[in-house]
């Protein structure tokens, strides 16, 4: 049964509704309602390629990954549960291009203390010799990166919210924030009304549909991505390094079964936009070619592959490339988390504890929230890197 009311409501079942929910629930922030529309992890958390990371080009994005990569690594004891983190490495592949970016961004990562290194391509063909490297010159090694599971790590914050007291509601949509007298007063769902003074919306693409009807609108777009699934030759059972090649826009994570997800963050790759509720949920035939073809130029016994499809999921962007953390400019008591723009799963324990301190002492108590405010955008102050790398549409 629907409650009838709750000191905060957070709208979405996603990694970062979950972990904002779990960090609330813990931190005594009273009744706690998580209210889902399908299930928890249906949308871009459930078919997330949960790549864990510390390399990040702007410093505020590093010392938050740092944190949370420490998490992930710790998961069991940290959060409780098991995000079935796999620590894999992750090796970077940098042409002329973007060679001296690269540089100054490791250079900058080194100083806040992530453990990361420049290679020649002689030093990158030890650690990922199956890789041609004639075009690379130099590769970025980043040795505690890996890919946990997006799913369990949604299940374990949401069994931790409800460990710690909260509700956690799912095939129940929020159809309207109910203001009264510029303040939340309560969120409508399918199911019946929640009394509320406090709602978080974390709800990735959909956020305009519930910010629209308030008069906000937040530039946060959704598109359309892809992922492809290879088998590898056993000639590339071996490559177990998470790659990401900056010259063709490829990225390789590594699955079980001698499987490699393959998926594009080239410009081209990130520009369909579409609607939340109906997109192509497969890929497309020819992404699937364009991809395997990616593989190949970089790793010629991908010709070998089988493919095995691929699948169709959203990112939430925004203009540049990182969430909005933010409390409504119009409505008391509305908070946003969302515009994760395809990089929110590893953030996400550390996001929850951001939002979850915002919202119930006006901070964080360390990294800066009001760098992801959502005003960023009017005042022309962007969260975006010193060092970009180009053709990237996020960082
Ligand atoms: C293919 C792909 C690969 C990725 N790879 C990585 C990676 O390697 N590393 C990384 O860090 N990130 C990665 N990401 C990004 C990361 O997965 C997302 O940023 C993150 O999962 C977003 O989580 P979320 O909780 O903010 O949103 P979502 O997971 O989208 O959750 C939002 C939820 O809100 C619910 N909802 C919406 N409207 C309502 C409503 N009105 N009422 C109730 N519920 C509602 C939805 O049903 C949904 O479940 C990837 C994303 C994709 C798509």
């Amino acid at each position: 049964m629907t409650p009838r009311s709750a000191n905060v409501v957070v709208i979405g079942g996603g990694v970062n509704g979950t972990s904002v929910a779990m960090h609330l629930a813990r931190m005594g922030a009273g009744k706690v309602v998580l209210v889902e529309k399908g299930h928890l992890a249906g949308g871009a958390s459930g078919r997330s390629g949960a790549m864990v990371r510390e390399h990040y080009l702007h410093p505020t994005l590093v010392k938050m990954a740092m944190e949370a990569s420490d998490i992930f690594h710790n998961f069991g004891d940290a959060i409780g549960g098991d995000a079935r983190f796999i620590q894999t490495g992750r090796m970077l592949f940098f042409g002329e291009r973007d060679a001296d970016a690269a540089r100054a961004n490791v250079e900058m990562n080194r100083e806040l203390g992530v453990d990361i290194q420049t290679l020649k391509p002689s030093e990158v063909a030890r650690i990922v010799p199956q890789a041609d490297l004639d075009d690379i010159a130099l590769g970025v090694y980043e040795p505690n990166s890996g890919y946990a599971d997006p799913m369990a790590t949604t299940y374990a914050y949401a069994d931790q919210a409800r460990n710690n007291g909260a509700e956690i509601l799912t095939g129940c949509a929020v159809t309207e924030i109910k203001t009264v007298g510029g303040r939340v007063a309560a969120v409508q769902t399918e199911d019946g009304l929640i009394e509320t003074d406090a709602v978080i919306a974390a709800v990735g693409p959909w956020v305009n549909k519930l910010a629209a009807p308030l008069g906000e609108f937040l530039p946060v777009t959704p598109i359309r991505v892809q992922m492809v699934h290879l088998r590898r030759p056993p000639s590339l059972e071996s490559l177990d390094v998470n790659v990401i090649d900056y010259t063709t826009g490829a990225y390789f994570r590594v699955d079980a079964g001698h499987n490699t997800l393959v998926g594009g963050e080239e410009w081209d790759d990130l520009s369909e936009v579409v609607n939340p509720d109906a997109f192509g949920l497969n890929a497309d035939h020819d992404t699937i070619t364009r991809f395997w073809d990616r593989a190949r130029l970089r790793f010629p016994d991908f010709h070998a592959a089988t493919q095995r499809g691929g699948y169709g999921s959203l990112y939430d962007m925004t203009p540049d490339g990182n969430p909005i953390l933010d409390k409504s400019p119009n409505v008391e008591g509305l908070y946003w988390a969302t515009g994760f723009s395809g990089h929110g799963f590893k953030l996400s324990p550390v996001v929850g504890r951001m939002v979850a301190e915002f919202v119930l002492h006006g901070n964080s108590s360390d990294h800066p929230i009001h760098e992801f405010r959502a005003a960023r955008f009017d005042e022309g102050d962007l969260l975006e890197a010193e060092h970009p790398y180009q053709g990237r549409r996020h960082q």
